[in-house]
């Protein structure tokens, strides 16, 4: 069954089109070839299909090479091979026509596309009835060379969904080359294929209608057909298939919304299978090591498989939290201002990582560590309303910043900021989460952030009381000027 590979090792291959920024459906195809490709020791063939030149863009090339790269799939690996261009292969695919029409396995059709359906109307059919079989026409400008679909069935072995069998009667002589001699998708895609030596064909469940006509063209061709595969498709929360028009499909959108490349990585390999002891270890964060090794066409479902951001986001804090302080500051380091301090963002990290949906949100939770001496963070004035509504809460800011500013530079760490304000508040009768309020909104504008108490420490004793004092004189004369 297999086609003999120079490596010896099986031969996947991955054929985007660059006619668009890169779909997370795509993401999904590479790495399931990927996986496959290095367990078998085989090799992972990137051929761009760039033969519609109506819609193709070279930028869109460079796109999809570095999106591979970014969810791991480096050109660079022993296993990688490529990029191939499907239009460097142009003369192969008219060639393989040529046999095709020299064989009788095709032939020419002078009809239009208007007068195939016409008469298809006519005869009250659908699609192409065969009508130039066996008329003996010659090439000519404006003739389409079509495949001669022979009778019965075939059975397409798909390592996903077992047998499918397609009756030919339901399938048309499809076209192989324009009227303008350029070759279809279908040709050029299994001469491609025969021509790299493809033993296995894994893509999306779309192209399964193709399969049994690139099934008839590789035995047409002399060639031994190469494993099925087809992956179920993606689908939005309304069970649609995913679409660029209405739904966020662009792998460098969620890169630029910050989510890591180990938690796209690994959600997408989720999708439509499960990492076996998934189910007994209660979560589905595998490492790639882990996926690759595992990873079988024939676990995977058939159903549609649900791409949930909210499920992605959740597996991307997962990875935040895990990834290791160092990590995490290069990863943010570019969405970071160029003054800010890195070794008070170091400090602070370990404090935010935890909560952390998308690297992105980190600049905006920790920028009042950042004000330039002296100026106040920007007030978030319903929380700043909430703060001081309590009776007691100006009185307790008062005896927290007075206790604060009178503690000794030693002391200036969060387990002593605690318990100071532990002893202060103990006189006010509330608890922590309460009696935080106000000195949080005064120190960082906003009721929500990093642990208040690691936070002053990294913002010092100075400009931590200084911020007090000043919210202090704020409640204790209303309506004074920020
Ligand atoms: N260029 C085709 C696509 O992007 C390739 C399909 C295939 O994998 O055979 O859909």
């Amino acid at each position: 069954m297999t086609t003999a590979s120079p490596s010896g090792g099986p031969r996947f291959r991955f054929a985007p089109s660059p006619t668009g920024s890169f779909h997370v459906g795509g993401a999904r195809t590479a790495l399931h070839n990927w996986a496959l490709a290095r367990r078998l020791g085989g090799t992972f063939v990137l051929r761009i299909e760039d033969t519609d030149e109506a819609r193709n863009r070279p930028e869109w090339t460079q796109g999809i090479i570095d999106a591979l790269e970014w969810i791991g799939i480096s050109a660079s690996d022993d296993h990688f091979e490529g990029p191939h261009f499907q239009s460097a292969n142009a003369e192969g695919h008219v060639a393989a026509a040529q046999r095709l029409f020299e064989s009788g396995a095709a032939y020419y059709c002078d009809l239009s596309g208007q007068e195939v359906q016409d008469r298809a109307k006519e005869l009250g059919i659908t699609g192409y009835d065969g009508y130039s079989r066996d008329r003996g026409l010659e090439a000519a400008p404006g003739r389409v060379l079509r495949f001669r679909v022979p009778e019965g069935s075939t059975i397409v072995h798909d390592a996903v969904r077992g047998d499918v069998n397609f009756d030919n009667d339901t399938i048309e002589d499809f076209v192989l080359l324009r009227g303008n001699g350029s070759p279809m998708f279908l040709l050029a895609n299994v001469v491609d294929d025969i021509d790299m030596a493809i033993t296995d064909v894994v893509r999306a469940e779309e192209h399964l209608p193709n399969t049994p006509k690139q099934q008839m063209l590789w035995q047409a061709l002399g060639a031994t057909p190469p494993r099925w595969a087809h992956v179920p498709v993606l689908v939005n929360e309304q069970r649609k298939k995913l679409s660029k028009r209405r739904d966020k499909v662009a792998l460098e959108s969620y890169r630029d919304d910050g989510i890591l490349p180990e938690a796209m990585v690994n959600y997408l390999m989720t999708l439509g299978w499960t990492p076996p002891g998934a189910e007994e270890a209660g979560s589905e964060i595998f490492s790639w090591a882990a996926m690759e090794e595992a990873f079988d066409l024939s676990d995977v479902t058939l159903s549609p498989a649900f791409f949930d951001i909210k499920k992605l986001v959740a597996f991307n804090k997962q990875y935040i939290k895990n990834m290791g302080v160092e990590a995490f500051v290069a990863a943010v380091d570019t969405d970071l201002p160029a003054e800010w301090d890195r070794s008070r963002f170091t400090a602070i990290a370990p404090h935010i990582m935890e909560r952390l949906e998308r690297l992105g949100d980190a600049r905006e939770l920790v920028d009042f560590l950042f004000l330039e001496e002296g100026a106040d963070p920007e007030l978030d004035h319903a929380s700043w309303d909430k703060a001081t509504k309590p009776e007691w809460a100006p009185a307790l800011l008062r005896d927290v910043t007075e206790t604060y500013a009178s503690l000794a530079d030693a002391d200036w760490n969060h387990e002593s900021l605690k318990a100071s304000m532990e002893s202060v508040m103990a006189n006010y009768e509330v608890k922590l989460g309460k009696a935080q309020a106000l000195p949080r909104v005064a120190v960082t504008g906003r009721s929500v952030g990093p642990p208040l108490f690691e936070a002053m420490e990294v913002l010092g004793q100075a400009e931590t009381v200084r911020r007090l004092r000043g919210a202090v004189h704020r409640v204790e004369v209303p309506g004074t000027p920020e």
